[in-house]
């Protein structure tokens, strides 16, 4: 019998591979986990992989000429093969191993902006990043006279992307915007905005920290310079990301930090660089978390990311439609189809922080502010707002939870 190539995907069984799912927050209140934009929870595999080399294998990598040391080092680097893999890289030279999306972002305006990138030059931005893809570069325009400008977003919360090419026609040195929003859940059409961008000249930097952890992120089809991620949204650790570059433009790059491990030779008179990717890796790197974080993609691998996004889009097509129906309740974002599991909203009358405390005394973890988008909620004009992300573990009834949640600060606050 020829066996299905499909794998199926059983939420419930999925759950029971994530050993915080069935606790309880309060006495009798089960964790009902929507925050998973913010960081997702760990299944057992990634939890163990970092036990067991604690346990087994625990050393310090690289220049250790014992059996430890070889271990440690071998299993470090296969999960550097498995990340290149996972995400389409040439090869794992093209991986740098950071601490996050956002020290991946830094590693760029540091490195690359400082050598590359001088006073007058345009950096293109857009008004839908995150803070760790504003901040950077605000730094450097402040040290080297940067003009950075913005892509605006439009009413349904996508980029404008007629204002993205006239913006292009002004030359900019770099394009960086991020793939999957945290705030809209817009997911924005990197291969088209790439290939504008390179006919334009620029290089293109993504900021993939909601993307890789619940769409299929293929690096060489999207055709991007640098892509930027972290392992803690994505089944992994907290401690461990990802700057991806292209191999010519890492090998022309100077270092980020200096120190230990990122030289070849270092003498009174100065000091090589070591090979890529480790030019970029001063100092005992996360090694632990390098290892979860390659639990982390065998666990989605075996999943399988065109399921997680499927199971996604019918959760988010649900709670759009659920929350559409709780009066007072303004949706952020556009339409299912072109977004991913994040739904942000506000209630008229009620503080997103008030509504998150009253979720909370029901178990429902949702997110309350500006979720380091300010520049977005200003867009909206809106101080804050909540969200509620979603991720492979989530379940209908747990947003049904939600809205039952919603309803009772209708109550609470005599909204109605
Ligand atoms: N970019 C986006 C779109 C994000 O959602 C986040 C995390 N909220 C980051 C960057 C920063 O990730 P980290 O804090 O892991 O560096």
């Amino acid at each position: 019998m020829v066996q299905s190539q499909v794998k199926v995907f059983d939420v419930e069984r999925i759950r029971e591979q994530f050993p915080i799912l069935s606790r309880e927050v309060h006495p009798g209140t089960k964790l009902i986990y929507l925050d998973s934009a913010a960081t997702s929870q760990k299944p057992r595999s990634v939890i163990e992989a970092s036990t067991d080399f604690y346990e087994r294998h625990n050393s310090n990598i690289h220049r250790g000429i014992h059996r430890l040391a070889e271990e440690a080092t071998q299993a470090h680097e296969d999960a550097r093969q498995r990340i290149a893999d996972f995400i389409g890289a040439h090869s794992a030279r093209e991986v740098v191993f950071t601490r996050n999306a956002t020290e991946s972002i830094n590693l760029l305006a540091y490195a690359w902006g400082r050598a590359n990138l001088k006073s007058g030059d345009l950096v293109l931005l857009t008004e839908m990043e995150h803070h760790s893809n504003l901040v950077p570069w605000y730094m450097l325009a402040e040290e080297i006279g940067l003009r950075l400008e913005f892509v605006p977003v439009t009413d349904e919360g996508t980029l404008d992307l007629e204002a993205y090419q006239s913006f292009l026609r002004e030359g900019p040195r770099l394009v960086a915007f991020v793939h999957v929003s945290n705030m809209l859940g817009t997911i924005n059409p990197v291969a088209q905005m790439t290939d504008l961008a390179h006919e334009a000249g620029a290089l293109v930097l993504v900021d993939g920290a909601q993307s890789v952890p619940h769409i299929a992120v293929d690096v060489r089809e999207l055709d991007v310079d640098f892509y930027a991620f972290s392992g803690h949204k994505m089944c992994g650790p907290t401690g461990i990301g990802v700057f991806y570059g292209r191999e010519a433009l890492l090998e022309a790059m100077p270092p980020f930090m200096g120190g230990g491990d990122m030289i070849k030779r270092v003498h009174l008179d100065g000091f090589t660089t070591n090979d890529i990717p480790w030019k970029f890796e001063a100092g005992t790197p996360a090694i632990a978390q390098a290892i979860g974080l390659g639990a982390a993609v065998d666990f989605l691998n075996e999943v399988g990311m065109e399921n997680i996004h499927a199971h996604e889009q019918s959760l988010t097509g649900y709670a759009l439609d659920r929350l559409n129906e709780v009066p007072g309740v303004t949706i952020y974002g556009p339409e299912p189809a072109l977004r991913g599991g994040v739904v942000s909203f506000t209630m008229a009358g009620v503080h997103p922080h008030d509504i998150a405390q009253i979720l909370d005394s029901d178990g429902v973890a949702v997110r309350a502010g500006h979720h380091c988008t300010m520049p977005l909620h200003e867009r909206f004009e809106i101080p804050a707002s909540v969200r509620a992300s979603f991720y492979l573990y989530n379940t209908m009834e747990e947003i049904d939870r939600l809205v039952e949640g919603l309803h009772k600060v209708i109550k609470l606050f005599d909204i109605e």
